[in-house]
């Protein structure tokens, strides 16, 4: 089920910037993290060094992705930043315990102030004779940087980015910041995102790094940024490898574009050709930028439509204020117009064109004819002459418009212990159930290390040579299943039903 208020919006991995005084540490932080929890598996497995990557960290039983900026130094991202387009969610500022607090840590805390990404501090070089932790704490607070026990909330790790202690603390706060922000997105969208950089390459022409904020690039589809305009055809992870398809967060490369892509312009996709033309005639026509509506809403909200009528302008401005205090992270209310007067048949029109616009009068009068002509368009008007009562009626009604998170509920789990055989689409499985039941007939999740691969449908369940409907917890079985993944031993299949909270 899909409507504006229960978007298919899903948890969506942190995407991360080192930054902090030059020699602090920031590329050998980077590097260590690369090479120790790199999703490519094998240590310096990575052929193509890529602006930004992926890493893997087991948090709370469950692997968790993180994306890197690998770009330190706020140089690149402040460029980034004047250009309107973030790609990160959280700063890491590193610190020395050796230095400690310099001129361009002070600089890259502004920054990232400025761009309302989450901070966390890491102090460095722990290993050094010389660090001093206290020092560095003392001083971030004497510049206003207030962390956890010393006045402030920012959360600090002490760590060496030489030996890599303090790393999965690191990792792990990260995660923790990340769950506190309730990133998500939806991966049903097209793809869109921000460049990260661009360069030409002599064999492959003009390649970008891009990192998908919202949506999924599908190879097949065109991606336009400003005026470049690039076929999804060369198309990699941060690994090299080529795929078909990436996610939010996820950091990709993509060859072919027609010029340079701006670092920090946003990226959409399209699946046309034409559509993608028109996007670029327009950008070069109006200079207006592709801003798309999955990107400046951040999934997951809903906007409520207000037009205010009251006695006397100051009796507006004060319902304005109240409106402000009311909203809700997931819930916000747009002022479509606020004047005096009664309320008439233009504030119906106005409010015609959008159903969800809530009218509020405050101390004045609904007009007959706007009365007889709201029957047929039906939008909600409300009188008030008490402040507190206006404020109970739309606490109410944000609630009830708040979206509702889409959640799938395990209802049983199989481990698959051997694959039989395999024809068009069609694979014969074996394997044990290890939590709840398997029935015959749903659709299961295919993971594999805690992540989904892919999707398929159960058509047929054997216990011992005879067809059953389902299997409980500690069975083995036979399970026929229709899927385009190919299942491997090893891997879950995991049934559920969606629920909405
Ligand atoms: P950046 O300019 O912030 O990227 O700093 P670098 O990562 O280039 O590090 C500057 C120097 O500090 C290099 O010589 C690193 O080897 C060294 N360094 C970085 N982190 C540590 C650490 O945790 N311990 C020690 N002992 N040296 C470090």
């Amino acid at each position: 089920m899909k409507n504006a208020t229960t978007p298919t919006s899903i948890e969506r991995p942190p995407v991360v910037v080192v930054m902090g005084h030059i020699d602090h540490g920031k590329s050998t932080l980077l590097d260590f993290i690369r090479k120790s929890n790199s999703t490519a598996g094998e240590a310096g497995g990575i052929t193509q060094h890529l602006s930004a990557y992926e890493v893997i960290q087991k948090h709370e039983g469950k692997d968790k992705k993180i994306t890197f900026l690998d770009t330190p130094g706020h140089e690149a991202f402040t460029k980034m930043r004047e250009r309107g387009a973030i790609a990160a969610d959280i700063a890491i500022l590193v610190v020395s315990a050796e230095d400690s607090v310099k001129a361009q840590t002070v600089e890259a805390w502004q920054t990232i102030s400025e761009s309302k990404l989450s901070l966390i501090v890491a102090i460095n070089k722990i290993d050094k004779p010389g660090a001093n932790i206290e020092k560095v704490k003392i001083d971030l607070a004497e510049k206003g940087i207030y962390l956890e026990g010393y006045g402030g909330d920012v959360p600090v790790v002490p760590i060496s980015a030489k030996t890599g202690d303090g790393i999965p603390e690191l990792l792990d706060t990260i995660l923790l910041v990340a769950e506190v922000k309730e990133l998500r997105a939806d991966p049903t969208l097209p793809g869109v995102g921000v460049i990260i950089e661009s360069h030409l390459d002599r064999k492959r022409g003009i390649s970008s790094t891009l990192i998908i904020k919202n949506g999924t690039v599908t190879r097949g589809s065109f991606i336009v940024a400003d005026k470049a305009s690039a076929p999804v055809r060369i198309f990699e992870d941060y690994t090299g490898k080529s795929i078909d398809s990436a996610t939010v967060s996820s950091p990709i490369a993509i060859a072919g574009f027609s010029e340079l892509p701006p670092a920090g312009s946003v990226f959409a996709t399209f699946a046309t050709k034409k559509e993608a033309d028109a996007c670029v005639q327009n950008f070069c026509a109006n200079n207006q930028k592709i801003v798309p509506d999955a990107y400046s809403v951040p999934v997951g909200t809903v906007t409520i439509p207000i037009i205010i009528k009251t006695d006397v302008q100051g009796a507006s401005e004060a319902v304005v204020k109240e409106l402000k205090k009311l909203e809700l992270e997931e819930v916000k209310f747009k002022i479509l117009d606020s004047t005096v007067g009664s309320i008439g048949e233009n504030d119906i029109r106005l409010a015609g064109s959008d159903p969800t616009t809530i009218i509020l009068g405050f101390n004045t009068k609904l007009d007959p004819r706007a009365r007889d002509l709201n029957e047929k368009t039906g939008v909600t008007i409300k009188l008030f002459d008490v402040i507190y009562h206006m404020n109970d009626f739309l606490k109410e009604e944000a609630e009830k418009r708040k979206p509702r998170k889409e959640v799938l509920s395990v209802t049983g789990r199989l481990k698959i212990i051997k694959c039989f055989s395999k024809t068009k689409e069609k694979q014969v499985v074996g394997g044990k159930v290890t939590e709840g039941k398997i029935v015959d007939g749903g659709t299961v999740r295919i993971l594999r290390r805690d992540f989904e691969i892919g999707k398929g449908n159960i058509v047929g369940i054997e216990q011992g040579r005879a067809k059953v409907k389902e299997v409980i917890e500690g069975v083995e079985c036979g399970i026929l299943i229709e899927s385009k993944v190919e299942i491997s031993a090893g891997d879950i299949l995991e049934t559920f039903v969606t629920i909405y909270e």
